[in-house]
């Protein structure tokens, strides 16, 4: 349907949940991409190519959840690049094409768990992105795009 589902934005500062601590660092877009999505891109885990102003191309996984800074009445775009950078690069301009759909939002017992469950859909991400017809998105014309 909506998907792959291209978009690019600046890099926002999050609410802070301390992603980074957990090694897995979000970069957040701000609420008018998030409006932007199309009605039945619903909540969940996403994988997809993403990059940073006109550099490389990572492949990464996308949360799109409920934003408890606006009491959840607002959607928001988590992106996680899987790429060590040196540098945070808030304000900079992350495009993103979201190619498939992981699985839904859901609640874990345990920090642990839920660190797992993200290296879970990483390992899955990084296979799927493999797939030819993937593979291709990476190469059109989106990402030729200078930013
Ligand atoms: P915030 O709450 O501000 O989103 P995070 O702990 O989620 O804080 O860290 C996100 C920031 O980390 C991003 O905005 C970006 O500048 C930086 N960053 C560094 N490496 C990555 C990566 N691999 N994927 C996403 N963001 C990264
Ligand atoms: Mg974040």
């Amino acid at each position: 349907k909506s998907l792959p589902y291209f978009c690019r934005g600046p890099v926002v500062r999050g609410f802070g949940r301390g992603s980074k601590e957990l090694g897995i660092p979000t970069a957040n877009f701000p609420m008018s991409v998030v409006d932007n999505l199309p009605a039945d891109v619903s909540t969940g885990i996403y994988y997809g190519w993403a990059r940073v102003d006109s550099g490389e191309i990572h492949k990464m996984v996308m949360s799109i959840g409920w934003n408890p800074y606006y009491k959840n009445t607002k959607k928001s775009m988590e992106t996680h690049l899987i790429h060590k950078f040196e540098e945070d690069f808030y304000g900079q301009t992350l495009s993103v094409a979201m190619v498939g759909y992981i699985r839904p939002e859901r609640g874990f017992n345990s920090l642990e768990e839920l660190i797992a469950a993200i290296h879970g859909d990483i390992e899955e991400a990084k296979k799927k992105l493999d797939l030819p017809e993937h593979l291709k998105l990476k190469e059109g014309n989106f990402f030729r795009t200078s930013v």
